[in-house]
This record gives C-alpha cells, sequence and structure tokens, in this order.
C-alpha cells in the first residue's frame, strides 16, 4: 500500500447519489475528510466512511439514499492540511476573540454568507477576506444583519469583500437555480428536504407547493417526473421571476404554472380540490394555512409536507397532535404520518421540523 494510503470503510453510490449521500454522512459524522473519494467503474463512487456504519446510520442512510453498498477500499490521504479561517486571522484578531470566528458558513452558488458575532464587528472585511482564501471558489462574502423577517421571508446582508453582487448560480442534486441572495429566500441548509420530496412524488401527480420561492421543491419535481403537473405559488415577484428564470435554466417549459400572489386566495379561487400533493415551506406561520392544504387536497386524499418550528419545551407528539386538530377543524383526518423528523437546528432549543402526512 503506498505510503499516503489508508484502508477504510466506505459507503459505494451511483454518482448520482454523491451529492446527497455526503451531505447525509456529513451529518451523521462518519464522512472520513482526511481521504479523498474515488471513482468506481459503472459512474460507482467510493466515500471513505470513519467507521462502520451502526444500525441507526443504515437506517437514515436507507430512509434517503435509493441504493447503496458498504464495503472497505483502499484511499488516499488528502495532501497539504487546508488552513482554517483562525490559522489566516490569528495576526489581525485579539487571541481572546479568536474562538468567536465564525465556524458556520451558508455558501449559495459563489456567495458567502456569514454572522459575524458583535465583538468581531471590527474586524468582518479581515474575516470576509479569509473566507475567500479558505475557499477558493468563493468570490464574495456577505455578514447577516438579524434574523429572517417579512411576509417575503428575506434577510437584511451587508457586503463585506469581493464581487459587489448578490446574484450567483447556485447548484443542487443537478438543478441550477439563479437567485439574489438579496431579493429571495433560499436555504442550501434544506437541499437534502428537496432532493427528498422530489423523490416521493409518483408520475401523474398534481403538485401544489403554496410557498415556492424560486423553486427548490418543484424544479427538481419537474426534472425527474414529465407528467407531472406543478402549481408554484409565491407571494414575492421577485421570487416568482427567478423561479421563471430557473424553469428556462433547468429546461422546463409549461409543466410548471409560476403564480405571484397569496396563496390562500389562490387556492379558494383555483385549485379547490386539485391536489394529489401540497407543500408548505413557511415554517413560521404555516398553521396557518392548514385550512388552505386542506382545501387545496382532492377531496379522495393526498399529501401534505408541512414544515414548521419547535421549540423545546414543545415536543415533536405534540406538534403531530397540533397538525392532526388543525386537519380535523377542517373536516379532512390525517390517515398516517408517513415521515416526521427535525431536519435542522435553527437556533438555541430550536428545530425545523418536517411532517410528511396523508390525509383524506
Ligand atoms: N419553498 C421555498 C424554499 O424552500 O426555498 C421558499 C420558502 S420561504 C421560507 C417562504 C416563501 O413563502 C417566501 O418566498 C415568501 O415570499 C412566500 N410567502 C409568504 N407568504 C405567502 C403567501 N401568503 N402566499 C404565497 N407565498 C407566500
Amino acid at each position: 500500500m503506498p505510503e499516503r494510503s489508508k484502508k477504510s470503510f466506505c459507503i459505494t453510490v451511483n454518482k448520482k447519489n454523491g451529492q446527497q449521500t455526503i451531505a447525509l454522512i456529513n451529518k451523521l459524522g462518519i464522512c472520513d475528510k482526511t481521504l479523498q473519494i474515488k471513482k468506481g467503474p459503472k459512474d460507482k463512487l467510493y466515500i471513505p466512511l470513519t467507521k462502520e456504519p451502526t444500525n441507526e446510520d443504515i437506517t437514515q442512510l436507507n430512509l434517503v439514499i435509493s441504493e447503496f453498498q458498504l464495503d472497505t477500499q483502499v484511499f488516499l490521504q488528502k495532501g497539504r492540511q487546508e488552513k482554517t479561517l483562525a490559522d489566516l486571522l490569528k495576526n489581525d484578531i485579539p487571541k481572546n476573540l479568536i474562538e468567536k470566528i465564525p465556524r458556520a458558513l451558508d455558501v449559495i452558488g459563489d456567495i458567502a454568507i456569514v454572522e459575524i458575532p458583535a465583538e468581531l464587528e471590527l474586524y468582518k472585511n479581515s474575516i470576509g477576506m479569509a473566507i475567500l482564501k479558505v475557499h477558493p471558489n468563493l468570490h464574495t462574502a456577505f455578514s447577516k444583519i438579524g434574523a429572517i423577517n417579512g411576509v417575503f421571508r428575506l434577510r437584511d446582508i451587508e457586503f463585506l469583500v469581493g464581487n459587489n453582487t448578490s446574484t450567483t448560480l447556485h447548484k443542487e442534486y443537478g438543478c441550477t437555480y439563479h437567485i439574489d441572495v438579496a431579493k429571495v429566500y433560499f436555504s442550501p441548509r434544506l437541499s437534502q428536504e428537496h432532493w427528498r420530496i422530489s423523490s416521493l412524488v409518483k408520475n401523474g401527480e398534481t403538485v401544489i407547493d403554496l410557498f415556492a420561492g424560486v423553486g427548490p421543491f418543484v424544479i427538481p419535481i419537474a426534472k425527474k417526473f414529465p407528467d407531472v403537473k406543478i402549481y408554484a405559488i409565491d407571494i414575492n415577484p421577485d421570487a416568482v421571476e427567478y423561479l421563471k428564470i430557473n424553469m428556462k435554466i433547468n429546461k422546463i417549459k409549461d409543466q410548471i404554472v409560476p403564480i405571484i400572489g397569496d396563496s390562500r386566495k389562490i387556492v379558494k379561487e383555483k385549485f379547490f380540490g386539485l391536489a394529489d400533493r401540497v407543500i408548505m415551506n413557511l415554517p413560521e406561520t404555516a398553521y396557518d394555512f392548514i385550512d388552505v392544504a386542506c382545501k387545496a387536497i382532492k377531496s379522495a386524499g393526498g399529501v401534505i409536507h408541512f414544515y414548521g418550528f419547535i421549540r423545546l419545551p414543545d415536543t415533536i407528539e405534540a406538534y403531530q397532535q397540533r397538525f392532526r386538530e388543525a386537519v380535523e377543524c377542517n373536516n379532512r383526518k390525517v390517515v398516517k404520518f408517513d415521515f416526521v423528523k427535525p431536519i435542522r437546528e435553527t437556533a438555541p432549543y430550536e428545530w425545523q421540523v418536517v411532517l410528511d402526512a396523508q390525509i383524506i
């Protein structure tokens, strides 16, 4: 075995599932980032793991990845250790503040959006420059100002360094999105959900996305299922403009109908009892729209993908029960929850949660 090689557990997947597998094993904490991913025959990828996956890991993998094998392989070790932000900033920032340097970034296309703690305000441009040095594929850094707010769910951002533009092209699971991060909502942290929902759809369905944004749920569905009709509503005209651009980039014609407006009004006017599947990603106020989703679903029943927040001491069981009761208030019934999961921590003691509910 060459000196810089190492035998390791690995997961073998088809290349087209590579990105989503890497995202998941990162989340499970079993991705070995010190070793290089290898290509195999017939579009196979061998992705190194830090250990043999537990039964719990395998359950998670089975939920998300259609086909994989667990194996061992010899991998090349990665070369030079990458420099961290702290390495680059150690001469610019007082020692006692080094531990405050942000560890997480949102990366949308070639733009980094970072939360700079108040104590580091003076050093924000140096932090921006260091981010672009550590990530040479990124060309612009913005800092977050305040929380996501307003009906359009936007966050104020401040330009730090790089190309002074807030538009970029973002790639996710084979789809490309043109996005203006200052004018529309987009979260790369939901990429796995965008992919997961698209994998549940069946040809022939009618789908309504009540809060479609620039299209990260509907575009993958349209690309995978040419016989699915999709109505994509958003109240933010810029989001719908970018959705239309994204339909063109991804070669989708009239299979998606983009609609500007309040989904409550639109469903009432046009889409009563039309949908097999309704997507609702507006976690802050989604409960106020359960009646709209119930009206949109066919009388024979369908599925609602419902995103919300739970904050401790709230529990996921109580959250399901509130959803069930709200559905019953609208003369429908939850037959079954197909999937219930906290998908990401959004603040201390707060999680974004998804429910996939079959209703009749
Ligand atoms: N689904 C997209 C995604 O995951 O990227 C966007 C989600 S974002 C959290 C919520 C979206 O709902 C925003 O784009 C906002 O403009 C839109 N929105 C808010 N209230 C709405 C309403 N009453 N009717 C239609 N869209 C609405």
